[in-house]
């Protein structure tokens, strides 16, 4: 047999799909962060990983082809040339890039993705600016480059993905000259291309997991990618819209669109271009007010085929990015009416007018023309919405074959090794 392991790191925990040559799911593996606290965040995710690979059994284990990992974006720490970590992790939401911002603007395009306080390149900075960059032969890694290297044992070799927000042009698959003449480039991760096969494992580590010898380890991705690829998208004009907390987009495209003061960005997907956004609307807004019992009773009782006419902007609080750029954006909730159930119908209804909004903006911007969304997030299975959604976008709204980014980071281990198998 030929089975493939993909492992997500998110932010709340991990998670391990094997699968096998058809795409069906062989085995599962799930580890909460929960009781992840104190000081060695990295050791906890070396544990982490450890216990996920054990929990899968031995006959599977065994038929293992090839690995691959995704972390969050710009989670990233600094190594010895040994791959031992120097200091804590920074994590993805950490804003101390903040402080170097006005040496980022001065080296980086404007407009670039990499200006930002939580961007992989502004926690660089902020490593050298506070001494910690000590070496030419350190390693500057994101947590899925980490974990890969745990597996592998080559310290310092990354993916595209991951490499966006440190400045990599996944164009011209280079680091580009502004970046190239900063002292900080020697530290930098080589970069391949996601799912290219990096190594074989080590030897300590086949032995120790029950993993086959000659088990590939491959470049990975992001979890938000990750879980893109297990929607089942594939082709231009096919988009998969998250409703979790907040309200994300991507829409895969022909063309690369950037748009930094929308936060609108591209990533590589082979020869195409996953562009994207992010609405702070959301679920988050109507957990506010409902419990997800209530919005099931209710989405039932209300009419899909009906426009509301309630015209809201939901936000827990003022600002918004896209599709709307706007940091003052007050949140609109008014008028109130008086029955629960219309209520709701005028939030569904709102949120959906800003979902195709978002669409119209990124095609305007050059993406392709839209054809398809599957729908991944808590608000996914809500049938009422979706025909909501439906009628606001005039686009077939599927459900995504896959929610799990592991599934889509096991399908990225096995999608070069196909052919070889
Ligand atoms: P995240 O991972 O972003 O926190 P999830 O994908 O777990 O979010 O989705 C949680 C959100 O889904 C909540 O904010 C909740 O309001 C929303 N949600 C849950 N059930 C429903 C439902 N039946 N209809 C619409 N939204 C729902």
């Amino acid at each position: 047999m030929n089975f493939y392991l993909g492992i997500d790191f998110g932010t709340s925990g991990a998670r391990a799909i094997v699968i096998d040559s058809d795409n069906i799911i062989q085995a599962e593996a799930q580890y909460s962060f929960a009781s992840i606290s104190g000081t060695d965040l990295a050791g906890s995710w070396r544990n982490a990983l450890f216990s996920l690979i054990g929990q899968i059994p031995q006959e599977i284990i065994k038929e293992i082809n090839a690995i691959a990992i995704n972390g969050t974006s710009s989670t990233v720490l600094l190594c010895d040339a040994d791959g031992n970590p120097l200091a804590e992790p920074i994590l993805y939401n950490d804003g101390r890039g903040l402080a170097v911002m006005a040496q980022l603007k001065a080296i980086a395009p404007p407009n670039h993705v990499v200006l930002s306080a939580t961007s992989s390149l502004a926690k660089l900075l902020w490593l050298s600016q506070n001494s910690q960059v000590k070496s030419k032969n350190y390693y500057f890694l994101h947590q899925a480059d980490w974990l890969a290297f745990l597996l592998h044992g080559k310290p310092g070799i990354s993916d595209y993905h991951n490499a966006l927000k440190l400045g990599y042009n996944p164009e011209t698959l280079s680091y580009p000259d502004w970046l190239q003449n900063l002292p900080e480039i020697s530290i930098l991760p080589q970069v391949l291309a996601p799912g290219t096969p990096i190594a074989e494992i080590t030897v300590e580590i086949a032995n120790k997991l029950g993993l086959t010898r000659n088990c590939l380890v491959c470049a990975g991705t992001t979890d938000s990618i990750a879980a893109f690829l297990a929607s089942g998208a594939n082709s231009p004009g096919e988009a998969v819209t998250s409703l979790g907390s907040t309200l994300v987009l991507k829409l895969l495209s022909y063309t690369r669109v950037e748009d930094i003061r929308y936060g609108i960005y591209s990533h590589r997907l082979g020869d195409l271009w996953l562009t994207g956004g992010a609405s702070n609307t959301g679920g988050a807004v109507l957990r506010e007010f409902f419990s997800d019992n209530e919005l099931e009773c209710l989405s039932r009782e209300l009419n899909p085929k009906k426009e509301s006419l309630l015209d809201y902007y939901p936000l827990l609080k003022p600002g918004e990015r896209f599709p709307i750029n706007d940091p003052n954006l007050t949140p609109r909730l008014e008028p109130k009416p008086a029955r629960s159930v219309e209520f709701l119908h005028g939030l569904l209804e709102s949120i959906a007018r800003i979902e195709g909004r978002g669409y119209q903006l990124l095609q305007e911007l050059g993406a392709t023309r839209l054809t398809h969304i599957y729908t991944a997030g808590g608000g996914a299975k809500n049938m009422t919405w979706t025909a909501i959604r439906a009628r606001q976008l005039q686009v077939p709204i599927l459900p995504s074959a896959h929610t799990a980014a592991a599934y889509g980071t096991a399908l990225l281990s096995k999608s070069q090794l196909d052919g070889l198998s």
